[in-house]
C-alpha cells in the first residue's frame, strides 16, 4: 500500500492552526518564504513516497545484522539513506554556517513526520544526527564544529547518543563510563553503553558517538557527567578518515519491532574522545540533544499514526463484509458505524498530535528568533507533551489500524502489524512517557504554572472569539480549558511531589486532549463548511470529554495508590 505524504495537511496546519507565519516573518527565518516552504514540503513528500517508503518492509523482514564485528543494514537502506543525504534531508534545521538549510524546526518536524511514516527504522538514523548537530551547535568548540558539523549535516557521517548503561536507564546519573585525560586535550573513554540506536552501520562512512562519562574527580549523579565526542574513525584535520578508534559493537538486540534500526551494545576501551561543553556539564549539553530528539520522537509517533491510518483506510475501502443500511452505502466496511468510528478517531487524534508537535516546533523557532523567555518556556512546556502524546497516539492509532483490518491485521502479510510493533518503542526510548509526564508536573511547573496559564489564556481567548459562529464547538473547548486550569492550580499548590507524580501521566494526556480541542477548533474556524469542521466536531464531542476523567485522575493524589501495598499487588 503506497504512502501519500500529507503535504496539503501541513500547508493547512502551518497557515491556519499553528501560525508558521509568525516564525517566517522573523529575520532569522527570512529565507523560509512561502515558495520555499511549499517546495520543501512537496519535494520531501515526494522523496518519502517514492524512495523511502518502498524500503519500509525490508526493515522488518530483513533486519540489521552483525557480521564479523560490522553491522549490515536492511536491503535498500544504504541507497535510501544516500538519497536522503544527497537531498539535504538529514538536517534541514541545521545552521547555514556549516552547510545546513537553516529552516525552522517546525519544518524539520514536518519532514521528520513524513520520513517516519515512510520508514521509521531508517528515519531514526538522521533523527539522532539532528540532535547531535543541535548539541554541537550549542556546546561544541569552534574547532570541533568545523571538523564534524559539515560532515554530519551533509549526512556523510552520522550521530548517536550514548546515555544508557545496564544499571543506568531512566536514572542516567547512575552511569559509570569513565573518561581520563590523555594530556593532549583528548580523553580516553571506557565503559559499556547499551541500546545504542544506529551504533554502527554501513550507510555512511563514519559514526560519531556522543558519550556521557565521568572524569576522575567527578561527583556522583548527573552533576558528575561530562559529554564526549567519540568517533568510530578518528578524523584527520582535513576531515578525511584516520585510524579506527578503540570501540566495538558487542552485539545487536533482538526486538519486538524496529528491526531495521540496529540497536547496539557498545564497548569503549580507552577510545579517544573530545569534550563537548564544560567538564561536569555533560547532562546540560546532552539535554540539548535530548530535547531535540524528544520532539523528533513525538513526530515519529505522529508519522507512524498517519502511515497506519492510510493503510487501514485503504484496506477498509476495499473490504466488504455485511451490508450497512446507510444511504449511499459503498458496500465496504467503511460504512459500518464502528469502523467509521475507528477511522475517524485515528484521523482526529493524528491531527491533534501533529498540531501539538508543530506548535512545539513553532515555539522553539520563536524562542530562537526572538530570545524571549516566554517562547522558551512554551517550548519547554510543550516538549514532553509532544513526545508523549505523539507516541501514545502512534501506538493507539497503529493498534486501531490492526483492528480495522480484522484477522488480516494480525497476520504479517498486510504490514499493518509492523506499524504497531515498530512504533511501540517510541513510548519507551528518549525518556519513557512516564518520565516525560513527571517532567511536566515537576520541572515544567517550577514557574508556578506561568507557561501553562499563558497557553490556557490563549486557548480561552480564541474560544471566546469562536463562540459567536460555532458555540457548539467553542463552548466545550472553553469549559475543558477551565477544568485544565483548575488542575494546574491544584498541581502547583501541591507540594508533595509524589502526589503530583501519581497522576502525572493522566495529567499529560488530559492536557493534550484539551490542546487537541483547541487546534481542532482553529481548524474548524478556518474551514467551517469543510472536512476540518466535521472532524473537529467528532473530536470535540466524542474525544475531548475524556479530559474530565483524565484530569480527575490527575488530581487524585498518591494516598489511595500507595494504600495498595506490594503484598496487595502480589495477592
Ligand atoms: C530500541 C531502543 C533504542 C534505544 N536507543 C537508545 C539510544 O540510542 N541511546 C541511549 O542512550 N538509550 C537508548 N535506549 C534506551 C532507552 O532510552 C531506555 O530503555 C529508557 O530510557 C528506559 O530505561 P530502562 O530501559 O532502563 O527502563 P527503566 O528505567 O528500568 O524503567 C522501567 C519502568 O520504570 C519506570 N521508571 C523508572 N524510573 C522511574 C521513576 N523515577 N519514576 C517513575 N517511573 C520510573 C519507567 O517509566 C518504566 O516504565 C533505547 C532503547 C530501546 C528499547
Amino acid at each position: 500500500m503506497p504512502y501519500t505524504a500529507p503535504v496539503a495537511d501541513f500547508r493547512f496546519l502551518f497557515e491556519h492552526v499553528v501560525d508558521l507565519g509568525q516564525v517566517t516573518s522573523q529575520d532569522r527565518y527570512a529565507d523560509a518564504t512561502a515558495d520555499v516552504i511549499d517546495a520543501i514540503l512537496t519535494e520531501a513528500g515526494r522523496v518519502c513516497e517514492e524512495v523511502i517508503a518502498p524500503t519500509r518492509r525490508a526493515g522488518d523482514t530483513d533486519p540489521a545484522r552483525l557480521e564479523n564485528g560490522v553491522v549490515r543494514t536492511s536491503k535498500g537502506f544504504k541507497e535510501a539513506y544516500a538519497a536522503l543525504a544527497e537531498g539535504g534531508w538529514v538536517a534541514v534545521a541545521a545552521g547555514q554556517e556549516h552547510g545546513g538549510m537553516g529552516l525552522p524546526q517546525a519544518m524539520a518536524t514536518a519532514v521528520n513526520d513524513m520520513l517516519s511514516a515512510a520508514n521509521l527504522s531508517l528515519q531514526l538514523c538522521p533523527l539522532l544526527t539532528q540532535g547531535q548537530i543541535d548539541a554541537l551547535e550549542a556546546w561544541g568548540t569552534e574547532e570541533l564544529n568545523a571538523l564534524y558539523l559539515p560532515k554530519l549535516i551533509s549526512g556523510e557521517w552520522t550521530g548517536t547518543m550514548n546515555l544508557t548503561e545496564p544499571q543506568a536507564g531512566s536514572d542516567v546519573g547512575a552511569a559509570r563510563a569513565k573518561a581520563e585525560p590523555n594530556g593532549d586535550g583528548s580523553f580516553a573513554v571506557s565503559g559499556q553503553k547499551i541500546y545504542i540506536s544506529w551504533g554502527d552501520h554501513d550507510v555512511a562512512e563514519n559514526v560519531c558517538h556522543l558519550v556521557l562519562a565521568r572524569l576522575p574527580d567527578a561527583a556522583p549523579g548527573t552533576k558528575g557527567l561530562s559529554l564526549f565526542m567519540v568517533p568510530k574513525y578518528i578524523p584527520n584535520e582535513d576531515g578525511s578518515l584516520g585510524p579506527a578508534n578503540d570501540l566495538r559493537v558487542v552485539s545487536l538486540e533482538e526486538k519486538l519491532g524496529l528491526h531495521g534500526s540496529p540497536t547496539a551494545v557498545m564497548e569503549y576501551d580507552g577510545a579517544k574522545g573530545w569534550l563537548v561543553g564544560e567538564e561536569h556539564g555533560g547532562i546540560k549539553a546532552m539535554f540539548t540533544m535530548m530535547n531535540n530528539a524528544r520532539l523528533g520522537v513525538g513526530a515519529q509517533g505522529v508519522g507512524v499514526a498517519d502511515g497506519a491510518y492510510q493503510h487501514a483506510l485503504a484496506y477498509a475501502q476495499d473490504r466488504s463484509q455485511g451490508k450497512s443500511k446507510i444511504e449511499g452505502a459503498t458496500g465496504s466496511i467503511v460504512d459500518h458505524a464502528d469502523v467509521r468510528r475507528m477511522l475517524a478517531s485515528m484521523k482526529a487524534d493524528t491531527f491533534a498530535a501533529r498540531a501539538i508537535a508543530l506548535a512545539c516546533g513553532v515555539a522553539i523557532d520563536m524562542s530562537r528568533a526572538t530570545g524571549e523567555a516566554e517562547w522558551e518556556a512554551r517550548a519547554q512546556l510543550l516538549t514532553p507533551i509532544a513526545k508523549a502524546f505523539g507516541t501514545e497516539t502512534g501506538i493507539r492509532v497503529a493498534n486501531e489500524g490492526v483492528q480495522v483490518h480484522g484477522g488480516m491485521g494480525f497476520v504479517e502479510e498486510t504490514g499493518a502489524a509492523q506499524f504497531l510493533r515498530d512504533v511501540r518503542v517510541t513510548a519507551i526510548y528518549e525518556g519513557t512517557n512516564g518520565i516525560q509526564a513527571m517532567d511536566l508536573v515537576a520541572r515544567k511547573m517550577m514557574d508556578g504554572g506561568e507557561a501553562a496559564f499563558a497557553l490556557l489564556d490563549e486557548i480561552e481567548a480564541f474560544a471566546e472569539t469562536a463562540r459567536a459562529d460555532m458555540p457548539d464547538l467553542a463552548e466545550p473547548v472553553w469549559q475543558a480549558t477551565e477544568t485544565l486550569r483548575e488542575t494546574v492550580e491544584w498541581l502547583v499548590a501541591t507540594e508533595d511531589m509524589n502526589a503530583r507524580f501519581a497522576g502525572s501521566m493522566p495529567f499529560l494526556m488530559g492536557f493534550a486532549r484539551v490542546l487537541g480541542g483547541y487546534y481542532h477548533l482553529r481548524a474548524a474556524k478556518a474551514d467551517p463548511e469543510g472536512s476540518h469542521a466535521r472532524l473537529a466536531r467528532f473530536y470535540i464531542t466524542r474525544l475531548l470529554p475524556e479530559h474530565t476523567g483524565l484530569l480527575a485522575h490527575a488530581r487524585g493524589g498518591a494516598d489511595d495508590l500507595y494504600a495498595i501495598t506490594p503484598d496487595d499487588l502480589a495477592a
